[in-house]
């Protein structure tokens, strides 16, 4: 599996300076990341994951009609309040990541094409916006210049175009003669029903713009805004107070506006302005935020939200709720952990990435990866974005929905100051340059999370001291880590550190705890799930026949009782609800047969009470992986994760749910436009294809 090893001055010559760590003058980082991203064109991914982004790139970001999207910047066709200036910057940080990891010159025309033309939208002063002059800061105006300049940023990470850089600049200038200090505050611009989040998570880029150019006015306006945040304003009497009330950890409901993905852009901000002041303050923040999304707000697929906003959904998410789980929403939390990863290094943050990627993120995205969810629920169908905003034959979350699942050759392995750090076990080749300045290529062979082993071999030319670390999921109780045969202990949630002088052709052996396990849901005592390893088991209608009676789960633990009475009776007593705080497992034994899209499915152990306590039997009831569960996306193809006790067999699956997912008159169809493009089925390649 040996198939090159890059020499670190061929590393050292690739273009790809991909979230820079210094600006021009080499000192804006104050605080640096504790765990550097992986060079993304250095990483290649095979199985599952490896197959999910190459469709998403190739059916997907680089298929689309791009040369809409500058559009609305050349006619400000925003006017009267549209958002079509968000898809753009959207699409292009993308289609940049994308490139990033499949560095083809096909690629590179076409981000060279599209920030061309974006940027012959630059008006004399600077400004690019989507909106006429005389509607400055209406309703998406500064939102859609907020990606712009992600995307220009973005461009000149990539390439170091320096006018890319120079065009953001000047965009971000024309931002501050409108809307700095003394002029029309931020905070009371946009819409008010979302707290001016829309405007103010401009933040981020103008703390890029900062690290890259190293110019203090940027910096100064970055800081200006955040100040504002504490400040009562026209559409508050308390003001935003995003720092305060994360602090003094406010549920997110209760925080400025419950709108999901912007406040989540908004601290997506406060990240960076962490990095470029150092200031504890604002990492206690966010990392405050992001704790008390995953007790009140993240569901147990890896996202959250109802209606695009904040629910309270980590107790509610047992019910139907309207429009659950915002593609929008997935990708920007799977962004905010990655931030928190790379600032922090506390493995957990991984841990909520894999889950997300795997489940909600994976199960928004459709066979072939050119379109995407809007909503997805836990129960009922899945349902195509509707065509959003027709003019850009796009939505939100088509466009959306890569920028999250993009991230992850960045975060799958990464290097902290003593080495490289595995965060996600796939199939793949990652080169990698040690704490001396060495190359190395760590290569997985495994084909987890379907089967519990991983096999890592170490190739380097020279025997060189570092450290190699291993996240260790959470959920894992019981491992294995052997180094060369050798075994090594560690505990779950947690990196285990290998320090030693690796050698070429080092294995490192690593098995992990793929036991069925029983979740209880954290709002209604009486509905459980199953989880594999990260994967959430879903009922699917594919799968399953309803009948006219009750089963139960049958965790591991369920004691049968015998009795001579009758001829001899076998039975299980109803056990007292369990607390929530043991772990409770339950046999799942590979499916001897599923339909061709879905990937993962096992025979789930039930109980079955005929009545009383007679004829107490077991029955086994197939269970997918969630991402599978509806991928027909059609009303016929329902699924359930979450199982009452009992569940009615007749009732299993609730009908018709699109339309609490769409409150058009006609269900949503994928798009005729992408369907007649060319498309290949991403799960008939074995392997994939670029190389
Ligand atoms: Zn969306």
């Amino acid at each position: 599996m040996k198939r090159f090893l890059l020499s670190p001055v061929l590393i050292a010559i690739i273009p790809c300076t991909l979230y820079a760590q210094t600006g021009a003058d080499g000192s804006t980082i104050i605080a640096g990341d504790q765990l550097k991203p992986s060079s993304f064109s250095t990483v290649r991914m095979e199985g599952r994951v490896g197959q999910i982004i190459d469709s998403c790139i190739q059916n997907g970001v680089m298929a689309v009609d791009y040369g809409l999207y500058s559009l609305p910047f050349r006619d400000k066709t925003d006017k009267g309040g549209m958002f079509r200036g968000e898809f753009w910057g959207k699409w292009f940080t993308s289609a940049v990541l994308a490139t990033a990891y499949q560095p083809v010159p096909k690629h590179h025309e076409i981000l060279k094409k599209s920030i061309t033309e974006l940027m012959a939208t630059q008006e004399t002063d600077g400004r690019i916006s989507s909106y006429p002059r005389d509607e400055d800061f209406v309703n998406w105006d500064i939102w859609g210049r907020k990606y712009a300049l992600l995307g220009l940023v973005a461009y000149y990470d990539l390439t170091g175009d320096k006018n890319a850089l120079k065009a953001a600049r000047r965009a971000t200038d024309a931002l501050i003669d409108i809307a700095g200090p003394g002029k029309q505050k931020l905070t009371e611009t946009g819409l008010q029903v979302l707290g001016s989040m829309s405007s103010t998570s401009v933040l981020e880029p103008v703390v890029l713009v900062y690290l890259r150019t190293g110019d203090k006015k940027y910096l100064d306006f970055a800081k200006y805004m955040v100040s504002l945040w504490s400040e009562p304003n026209a559409y508050t009497d308390k003001g935003m107070r995003l720092i305060e009330d994360a602090l003094a950890g406010v549920p997110p409901i209760k925080i400025s506006s419950p709108k999901a993905y912007e406040i989540m852009s908004c601290y997506e901000g406060l990240c960076e302005l962490y990095r470029a002041t150092g200031d504890a303050r604002y990492l206690d923040a966010v990392v405050s935020f992001a704790e008390s999304l995953i007790a009140r707000e993240i569901m147990i697929v890896g996202s959250g939200s109802s209606s695009e906003l904040w629910c309270d959904g980590a107790f509610r998410q047992t019910e139907l709720l309207e429009q659950p789980m915002e593609t929008c929403v997935t990708t920007t939390w799977m962004k905010f952990c990655y931030q928190l990863l790379r600032l922090t290094g506390d493995p957990k943050w991984a841990d909520q990435l894999e889950t997300t990627l795997y489940n909600a993120l994976a199960g928004s995205m459709n066979n072939t990866g050119d379109w995407w969810a809007y909503f997805s629920p836990l129960a009922g169908e899945r349902m195509p974005s509707p065509m959003q905003v027709p003019q850009c034959q796009s939505s939100c979350c088509v466009a959306n929905g890569p920028r999250g699942l993009l991230t992850t050759p960045g975060w799958s392995v990464m290097t902290g100051n003593d080495g490289p750090v595995i965060n996600l076990y796939a199939p793949g080749t990652w080169d990698l340059i040690t704490p001396q300045g060495k190359a190395v290529q760590l290569v997985q062979h495994t084909t987890y999370p379907v089967d519990d082993h991983i096999e890592i071999s170490v190739h380097q030319k020279k025997p060189a001291r570092y450290t190699i670390s291993l996240r260790i999921p959470s959920w894992s109780k019981q491992h294995e880590i052997h180094i060369n045969g050798e075994s090594v202990s560690s505990s779950p949630g947690e990196y285990v550190r290998i320090t030693r002088d690796w050698k070429e052709g080092d294995r490192i052996s690593l098995k992990l705890d793929l036991r069925g396990r029983v979740v209880q849901s954290p709002g209604n005592v009486n509905n459980l799930a199953v989880m594999r390893g990260p994967i959430v088991l879903a009922l699917d209608s594919r799968l399953v026949e309803n009948a006219d009676y009750n089963l139960w789960l049958l965790p591991e633990h369920i004691v049968w009782t015998h009795a001579d009475d009758f001829g001899g009776l076998d039975y299980v007593l109803h056990e007292p609800i369990s607390t929530g705080e043991e772990e409770v497992y339950i046999e799942l034994k590979p499916a001897a047969s599923k339909p061709d899209d879905v990937w993962m499915a096992y025979e789930v152990p039930f109980l079955y009470r005929h009545t009383h306590f007679f004829e107490h039997t077991r029955k086994s009831l197939l269970m997918c992986d969630y991402a599978s569960a509806g991928n027909d996306y059609s009303t016929e193809n329902l699924f359930r994760v979450w199982i009452p006790q009992p569940l009615y067999m007749n009732d299993i699956f609730p009908e018709n749910t699109w339309k609490i997912l769409y409150r058009g008159e006609q269900r949503p169809e994928f798009p005729d436009t992408r369907k007649e493009s060319s498309r290949e089925n991403p799960w008939d390649r074995s392997e994939s294809k670029y190389n």
